[in-house]
């Protein structure tokens, strides 16, 4: 068993109060290689931002759980050595699926845990939950849970239609459960195709693709039934529209692929919403800068000379996710 105090990581307790109190939200960035996990502590550490370094199931299979372990607590290390003196940084599983799966994380380093039960029937999720709740917090270990389904593909969570949360749930679920923290499903989704054209309508002045808009009305009954309860959104990336342009100038095939206007994650960061899960927009930032390479040098071999701008291309968008849509800079 490993504790993640050891490694000095934190859970998302105190973070996320001060969050929801801010009225600004913690970034949740996925990683799963080294370049990506640098580019998150160098803007986290470089804007004293809390962060969650999260990791899917796949990432973990991809990366190897032991050398994840490592890399955490290297990342910690990393921020203190760039002048971070309280690192506050959570190692979190992204849509965990079963107990086991959360057990071996918690044992393994995890500070937090999300089970995703949101594919069962009410009762079923709640029983899971609850299950791993009880396990969770004899380690001081913080548990996401998820009532409501969110359409697109991530990993292995993929499904094609969503279901909105049903607020009238959510005080049983959260008293049930004992979860520390609540994700919902209001409109926002996996994946950097969120949207068809066609369910978008075109906004005149930029000539882009704006999609419909997200139920604000459901966040807001929900922070009516929970009041200060940590709420998280999933498949927040942004898609922004010059590093999808950039991968398609250098070869890539990308179709009009949308994300979440940052105006509207803005407005969700002020509200009870403390976590906001951000992936797509990094692999994007990371294959725009690599494709620019490959295209502009041919002859170019050393993977140093394409990773590293695919690095600096993805701390600027970290930077930016931080600085000005999540406005969690300065708050640790
Ligand atoms: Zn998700």
């Amino acid at each position: 068993m490993v504790n993640y105090k050891d490694l000095g990581l934190v859970n998302t307790r105190e973070m996320f109060a001060k969050a929801v109190e801010g009225g600004y939200a913690i970034p949740a960035f996925n990683f799963n290689n080294m370049e990506q996990l640098q580019a998150i502590i160098k803007a986290a550490a470089t804007t004293k931002s809390p962060v969650i370094l999260q990791v899917s199931k796949g990432a973990r299979n991809y990366a190897n759980a032991t050398l994840l372990r490592y890399m955490a607590q290297g990342a910690v290390e990393y921020a203190k050595e760039l002048g971070w003196e309280n690192p506050q940084i959570v190692l979190h599983l992204d849509h965990g699926d079963t107990f086991e799966v959360c057990k071996s994380c918690i044992e393994s380093g995890f500070s937090s845990v999300m089970i995703d039960g949101s594919h069962l029937p009410y009762e079923e999720n709640i029983e899971l939950t609850k299950k791993v709740v009880e396990y969770a917090h004899q380690f001081d270990v913080t548990v996401e849970g998820e009532l409501g389904v969110l359409a697109g593909v991530e990993d292995e969570v993929s499904s094609d239609h969503h279901t909105y949360t049903n607020p009238e749930e959510v005080i049983d679920f959260a008293t049930r459960t004992g979860c520390d923290s609540l994700a919902i499903s209001i409109g926002t989704s996996h994946g950097a195709y969120k949207f068809t054209p066609e369910q978008c309508t075109i906004d005149p002045a930029t000539g882009r693709m704006v999609p419909p808009p997200l139920a604000f009305d459901v966040l807001k009954a929900v922070e009516e039934k929970l009041p200060g309860f940590p709420i998280v959104l999933h498949g927040s990336s942004s898609v922004p529209q010059e590093e999808v342009e950039t991968i398609n100038k250098f070869g890539g095939a990308l179709k009009a692929a949308i994300g979440i206007p940052e105006e509207w994650l803005r407005e969700a960061a002020k509200s009870a919403v403390c976590k906001i899960n951000i992936d797509s927009d990094s692999r994007l930032a990371m294959t725009a800068a690599v494709r620019q390479v490959f295209a502009e040098k041919p002859a170019e071999f050393d993977p140093r000379k394409y990773l590293g701008p695919a690095r600096d291309n993805m701390e600027k968008l970290y930077r930016h996710k931080i600085e000005n849509v999540l406005g969690s800079a300065g708050k640790a």
